[in-house]
């Protein structure tokens, strides 16, 4: 079953070993995007999984200097055009309307960013994110930023007045914006002022009240919205203690019973995680997700999930 997976962080992995092995040492030897075995998400692995479209996130630690946030960015950004993209028949996706284009060899990568630290409060870093094809923004990571405020810095405002301009200028590239790590009030001005808005790696609060997860009325909106909420699998949002894939179903039962069958997606955050769903341990490992989606809901209802809602819904 062809699989959409909205969230991982390999991006950083390369960007990582490529300044330990390139920049500071006599190793060139660097990592590949094809095969090594740190990646959760490399080429092998997602042809494995059957993992049609694959978005990368520039993520920039909140540990870098706010001066090399910016250099960070272009660095992963070279990262997904020198390593992924350089994969036999992986192919950029510069409009989701060209998803449904892809032959059937090739898979789909498309470019994100997660959190607006990486531009500051330049607008026009932004637009250049956008012509190198970021095609969704996550507005915060868990720290606050001058757009907004995350999950784990709230000071209880929602956007800034550069925030608002942040919105336009995604509603005007068509730009999804991502809710996931957002606080409340953010979310809530995001809902009203988005055109196109998804939640790429988040579960339901209702059921594991998690910061990084989406209270009902948030997960409400999102579907009045026309809006999406892909499901995350890192442990610490899904349950206490070790989590199986079966622990995946409350979030979705409860995603399902507030009307969001058609709105349900994936976004496994692979490479951003460091515990496992059992069996789900990296993108190679998605049929044993899809097998036992299968037998739960069927397979029209997991085709939705894995594929069609988000084509449906943005393509
Ligand atoms: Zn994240």
């Amino acid at each position: 079953m062809e699989i959409i997976d909205t969230h991982c962080d390999a991006l950083l992995k390369l960007q990582e070993d490529y300044r330990k092995s390139f920049c500071f040492s006599n190793d060139h030897s660097l990592m590949s995007y094809k095969d090594s075995k740190e990646l959760d998400t490399n080429a092998d692995k997602l042809r494995q999984g059957n993992v049609r479209v694959q978005f990368f996130a520039i993520f920039i630690p909140q540990a870098v200097p706010d001066s090399e946030k910016w250099q960070h960015a272009l660095e992963q950004a070279d990262r997904f055009y020198s390593e992924v993209l350089a994969q036999e028949n992986f192919v950029h996706i510069r409009h989701f309307k060209e998803i449904e284009d892809l032959k059937a060899e090739e898979v789909g990568a498309v470019l994100t960013l997660e959190g607006a630290d990486a531009f500051g409060n330049d607008i026009m870093k932004l637009r250049t994110l956008f012509r190198l094809g970021v095609l969704s923004l996550g507005l915060v990571w868990n720290n606050a930023n001058l757009v907004a405020d995350g999950a784990g810095e709230n000071r209880g405002t929602g956007l800034s007045n550069f925030g608002w301009d942040v919105i336009d200028c995604c509603n005007e590239y068509g730009v999804l914006i991502d809710v996931s790590h957002l606080n409340v009030e953010g979310f809530n001005d995001v809902i009203g002022r988005a055109d196109r808005v998804i939640a790429t790696h988040s579960n339901a609060r209702g059921i594991y009240d998690h910061p990084r997860n989406l209270y009902d009325d948030q997960i409400k909106q999102l579907i009045n919205n026309n809006g999406m909420i892909n499901i995350v699998f890192n442990p610490p949002f899904v349950k206490e203690g070790s989590v199986e894939i079966k622990d995946l179903f409350p979030h979705i039962d409860r995603i399902v019973e507030l009307g969001g069958e058609e709105n349900i997606g994936l976004g496994s955050d692979f490479d951003g995680i460091s515990e496992y769903i059992k069996d789900l341990e990296d993108a190679g490992k998605y049929s044993n997700l899809t097998v036992k989606l299968t037998e739960r809901y069927g397979s029209g209802f997991t085709k939705r999930m894995a594929y069609d809602n988000f084509i449906r819904r943005f393509c």
